[in-house]
């Protein structure tokens, strides 16, 4: 066994490898560029070396500078995490070449498998099934169209060397492949060094299943069942479980089968993926092979109890597997949710920034579920423009999917981060869907679920009943409070009749204290709740409790006399109000939204690209307005409306901040 390894990436996966590393006792080396000096991986790491500025292309991507690192610190095996190295072959071939082990497959495999028009050929002539298209690299617009047209629409644009659901775009019709695929190839480009695109029949409205495989040196290769991945926006995953609700046996077995043949024809020799589209009648494509450790690998860990990364460090090291297929079994069901720096209620525009406050679910058996949760930040860290904008996965485990999807619903509603926008209003919505409960799921999930983006849920009685109860808790506190320091609010604290706003809904209240908490009377519905078990003081960002026994937890941020309270994804200001104010509150006239329909706005800090709009000009509905870059993805801002423009305020090479105004129409 390795006496040290060193980790060539950053984040999240960098300290889930030290992690493993040490249980093992083996002494980890982190590389870290400029922008990640303070990071926790480099904080965790038994030694650290530095490798350039915060662009990957001149740090975490440069093979030179990691094997020197690996010479200066005597590491002997490199762990490639994901993303950057891992799927370079020549890289895993420079390593041998230097006498360092390369922890993933050897390069013969990565270099058959890890490109997609490579991989679709193997895959083809192994007898793997896959989605039809044009297995080969395309020329410029011109040839596009061609085979697009030959094809059918709807294609997909692929970049061969891609991942992350980065450098994909689905065309409709042949103006999405003229506007396409130059905006995919220098996405490509600029994300992979590589622009070859291919393109491929867009398969409409599968589910993504893969299979997760793991071979050693000595020709043995398993499969560890599947994960779903269907959850996806942008063809990026948000949302991962395993199993799948949708495989019976006998198509697990068969699509385990194949992967395993098909790693098996390549002599994959560590943790791999194969990844496939299926149809809701359980046929299957082979998509590609992902020859690395998989982002969404703890739910397989989860359901198996296996360590992945241990058994790549093992099967590295030269060990035969441990086990074999027979003695594979899963267990229960886990779900992954990327918690991501963007900004759902704004169409997840990036949204960097520091993390001033990060306050994660407890790690560890919770009532009736498990959480684990994956992070490579501490409160006060900074989400830069530089990297993936993922802040951390959170996973639940639990005996059913239905107990996996309730826990991760109240590890979501446990979870704080201030200074940044998230998506966890957002990933909570999911997990209260009841076609996401029944497990009805497709790659267009979210697409045919919030069709015109996400903008927060209705309270539902049970939420609006929850933020009743726990504004009345905390307006009592909060009064009782001022009245002993003696400033101000000199009201009757005896007073028990008030009326609570939640958002525009009012109702009367009556409360009673109890000796742990509270209950309000609800004297129009002939109810009366029941709240107990509090945590919560005043500055606190948390309010937990239990409303007649059910744990909940909610986000509040004082507003005003009142609060904001947010329970999953419904979000309503609360208002706890004498009856008379209450009556006068109704006569206040509502305050109007600026008007900013005549305005582009820049929905995100980040590069302009190109200004496609002049002064002057008249605008079509839908025409491109500009591409601004941001997180290495082109981001095309489009004319909400018909109009004449009135001022460009911004050019080509500019950078620009949130809410700066773009293009101004007449
Ligand atoms: P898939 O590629 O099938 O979507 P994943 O969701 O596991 O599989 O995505 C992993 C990909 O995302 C990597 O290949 C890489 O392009 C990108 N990626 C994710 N995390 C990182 C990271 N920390 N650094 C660099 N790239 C990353
Ligand atoms: P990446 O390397 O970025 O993961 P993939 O080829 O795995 O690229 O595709 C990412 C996602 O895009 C898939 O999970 C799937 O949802 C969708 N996708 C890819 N190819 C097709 C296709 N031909 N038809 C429909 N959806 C597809
Ligand atoms: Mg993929």
């Amino acid at each position: 066994m390795f006496s040290k390894i060193l980790i060539a990436n950053r984040g999240e996966i960098a300290v889930r490898i030290i992690k493993t590393a040490r249980r093992m006792g083996i002494a980890t080396v982190v590389v870290y560029s400029e922008a990640d000096a303070d990071s926790l991986a480099a904080e965790m790491a038994d030694e650290t070396v530095f490798i350039g500025p915060a662009p990957a292309a001149q740090s975490y991507l440069v093979a030179d500078k990691i094997i020197a690192a690996c010479r200066e610190t005597g590491a002997q095996a490199v762990h490639p995490g994901f993303g950057f190295l891992s799927e370079k072959a020549e890289f895993a071939q420079r390593c041998a070449d230097e006498g360092i082990v390369f922890i993933g497959p050897n390069p013969h495999a990565i270099e058959a498998m890890g490109d997609k028009i490579e991989s679709k050929k193997f895959a083809a002539a192994a007898g793997v099934s896959c989605v039809p298209g044009h297995i080969g690299e395309i020329q410029d617009v011109a040839h596009a169209v061609r085979i697009s047209e030959e094809i059918g629409y709807p294609v997909m644009l692929k970049a061969s060397a891609g991942g992350g659901g980065k450098g994909i775009r689905v065309a409709w019709g042949r103006k999405d492949v003229e506007e396409g695929f130059p905006a995919v190839r220098a996405e490509a480009k600029g994300a992979f060094g590589d622009d070859r695109i291919f393109i491929e029949k867009f398969i409409e409205s599968p589910r993504h299943i893969e299979i997760q495989v793991l071979g050693d040196k000595h020709g043995h290769v398993v499969h560890l069942f599947e994960r779903e991945c269907s959850i996806q926006r942008r063809n990026q995953k948000v949302i991962e479980e395993a199993p799948s609700p949708l495989l019976d046996e006998a198509t697990r077995a068969a699509m385990g089968a194949q992967a395993v043949a098909l790693a098996q024809a390549v002599g994959y020799d560590s943790a791999g993926t194969v990844e496939f589209v299926a149809g809701q009648d359980k046929s299957f494509y082979f998509l590609e092979m992902n020859t690395r450790l998989q982002v969404e690998h703890p739910v397989t860990e989860l359901i198996t109890g296996l360590d992945l990364v241990e058994q790549m460090i093992r099967v590295a090291a030269g060990e035969p597997l441990g086990f074999e297929q027979k003695d594979l079994k899963i267990n229960g069901w886990s779900i992954e949710s990327r918690i991501y720096a963007e900004d759902p209620y704004r169409k997840f525009l990036p949204s960097i920034g520091r993390l001033v406050r990060y306050d994660p679910p407890v790690e560890g058996a919770a009532d009736g579920y498990v959480v684990r949760n994956d992070a490579g930040v501490r409160e006060g860290d900074e989400i830069s423009m530089f990297y993936d904008p993922m802040i951390s996965k959170l996973a639940t485990w639990a005996p059913t999917r239905g107990a996996a999807i309730a826990g991760m619903g109240r590890a979501l509603e446990d979870f704080h981060i201030e200074g940044l926008n998230h998506n966890v209003p957002f990933l909570a919505a999911v997990m209260d869907q009841e076609r996401f409960k029944s497990g009805q799921l497709a790659t267009s999930y979210i697409a045919d679920e919030f069709p015109d983006g996400f903008a927060g849920l209705e309270p539902t009685p049970f939420q609006a009943d929850v933020m009743t109860a726990a504004a009345t808790y905390m307006h009592r506190t909060l009064a009782a409070r001022a009245r002993r320091v003696g400033n101000g609010l000199s009201g009757p604290l005896s007073r028990t009749e008030w009326v609570v706003a939640v958002g525009k809904a009012k109702r009367p209240v009556k409360l009673s204290d109890l000796e742990d908490g509270l209950t309000v009377e609800l004297p129009g519905e002939e109810r009366t709740l029941r709240l107990s078990t509090i945590d919560w003081r005043p500055g606190l960002p948390l309010f937990r409790g239990e409303l007649d026994g059910a744990a909940f937890t909610v986000a509040v941020e004082p507003a005003g006399e009142g609060f904001v309270i947010r329970h999953r994804a419904a979000k309503a200001r609360v208002l706890v109000l004498t009856p008379l104010s209450a009556e006068l509150h109704d006569r206040l006239p509502e305050k109007k939204k600026a008007d900013t329909s005549r305005l582009v706005i820049s929905p995100m800090p980040g590069l302009v690209v190109s200004m496609d709009a002049a002064a002057g000009q008249t605008m079509r509905e839908g025409e491109v307005v500009c591409v601004i870059e941001a997180m290495k993805m082109q981001n095309i801002i489009r004319a909400e409306r018909e109009g004449v423009v009135k001022a460009v305020n911004a050019k080509a090479g500019d950078s620009v901040a949130a809410d700066e105004v773009l293009v101004e129409f007449a």
